[in-house]
């Protein structure tokens, strides 16, 4: 199983210079080959593929002195980046007409992401406690968040937008499975709660939710305030930044620790398959960060999965998930009303809790979806045995 461990690297002024000239360099590699291949069709329709481009480059270190001051790998990564780029591209005309990534474009100093990707050979990365061997750079030091276990595959170096640097070091590591567990739950994600789970636990939105929230409002006040050019726009730009990045980590701190429990404690979990895409599109700050939580805690929950051999299930989100009544399937319209959080059946007058019910409703509907791909039938049973109240 692959496993990536992101940490933060604190690295020389040395070191900086140097992964920034490194980052430089691979865009460098990346536009003067695309720039070759376009040219070369254009005049001779003559495609150039990765291993033309890898001679081609070895010549051109022979002229460019200072392409030989970095990284070998990552200036052969971005000829490999840039022969992907390619094939999506072709790939792309022939499935979708051409309707979805386009054609390689150049990359720009500030627009770009600002990273290079070394790999492993011959012991050249290597991890002792808080620092990191990489190629020309020698030894890094970096935070030390977590255990980074396994054989190392790759590590890629980025520069964030906020001026740190971070490393994601893919590894190839064995999982300690958790213990087979019997018990399944369904969620219902939403804008009140974080989440509702089918056994009436409610996951509130985070704390820093709010403060971060405010925060981020007013950096983009203060850069949208700024005079162009001015030594206050950069610095509100790198204020921004930050905000963002550490709301970023909070963020993921918080979905890490919930769908770690989640996969420890339950077998199944459904899920409703949110099309995050065309959910919500709107200008409500707090909306968007919830937003973008969801479609990653759902990854989470997925890979995470698959390491324990847990099952992730999704349910459509056609299904009426908060309108059907849990124990007798009764459809009520007056549902659809958001701020009806509880109701009485008008069929089996029994008593719902919005979410609590949804979640349920997930649950009945994901373990009949398994059960129907399984071909096994479950007629008769209730969809949801166990029901808690909070
Ligand atoms: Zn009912």
């Amino acid at each position: 199983m692959q496993k990536a461990f992101k940490i933060t690297l604190i690295p020389t002024h040395n070191q900086q210079v140097l992964i920034n000239k490194t980052i430089g360099c691979a865009r460098f590699v990346y536009n003067r080959f695309l720039a070759l291949r376009k040219e070369l069709y254009s005049t001779e329709k003559k495609a150039l593929n990765y291993n033309a481009c890898s001679r081609q480059l070895t010549l051109l270190k022979k002229e460019i002195a200072w392409l030989k001051e970095v990284d070998k790998f990552a200036l052969q990564n971005s000829l490999k980046n840039l022969e992907t780029a390619y094939k999506n591209f072709f790939y792309d005309l022939k499935k979708a007409k051409g309707k979805g990534v386009g054609f390689p474009k150049f990359k720009k100093k500030h627009v770009s992401k600002q990273s290079y990707k070394t790999n492993l050979t011959n012991g050249n990365i290597q991890v002792i406690e808080n620092h990191l061997k990489l190629p020309k750079l020698g030894w890094v030091k970096f935070y030390k968040s977590q255990e980074i276990t396994g054989h190392v595959v790759n590590v890629t170096v980025t520069r964030t937008s906020s001026g740190k640097y971070i490393a994601s070091i893919l590894c190839e590591t064995e999982i300690e499975k958790h213990p087979q567990v019997t018990q399944n739950i369904g969620l219902d994600l939403g804008i009140k709660y974080y989440l509702v789970t089918s056994d009436g636990e409610v996951v509130d939105n985070p704390k820093y939710y709010r403060t971060q929230t405010r925060k981020l409002r007013k950096a983009h006040k203060k850069l949208s305030r700024s005079v162009k050019g001015s030594s206050n726009r950069v610095k509100a730009k790198i204020k921004l930044a930050r905000t963002y990045s550490h709301i970023t980590n909070l963020r993921d701190d918080f979905l890490h620790k919930l769908s770690t429990r989640l996969i420890k404690e339950n077998s199944i979990i459904c899920i409703e398959d949110l099309r995050v895409s065309n959910m919500i599109k709107n200008d409500n700050l707090a909306l968007s960060i919830s937003d973008a939580s969801w479609s990653k805690f759902i990854v989470m929950l997925e890979y995470k999965a698959l390491w324990h051999d847990r099952m992730v299930q999704k349910v459509g989100t056609f299904y009426p998930s908060s309108q059907t009544c849990n124990h007798c399937g009764f459809i009520n319209p007056l549902v659809k009303d958001l701020k009806l959080r509880e109701w009485s059946c008008p069929n089996c007058s029994s008593y719902n809790l919005r979410d609590n019910n949804a979640a349920l409703n997930i649950l009945g509907e994901g373990l009949k979806l398994i059960a129907k791909s399984e071909g096994i039938n479950t007629a008769g049973e209730t969809p949801a045995a166990k029901r808690l109240w909070y």
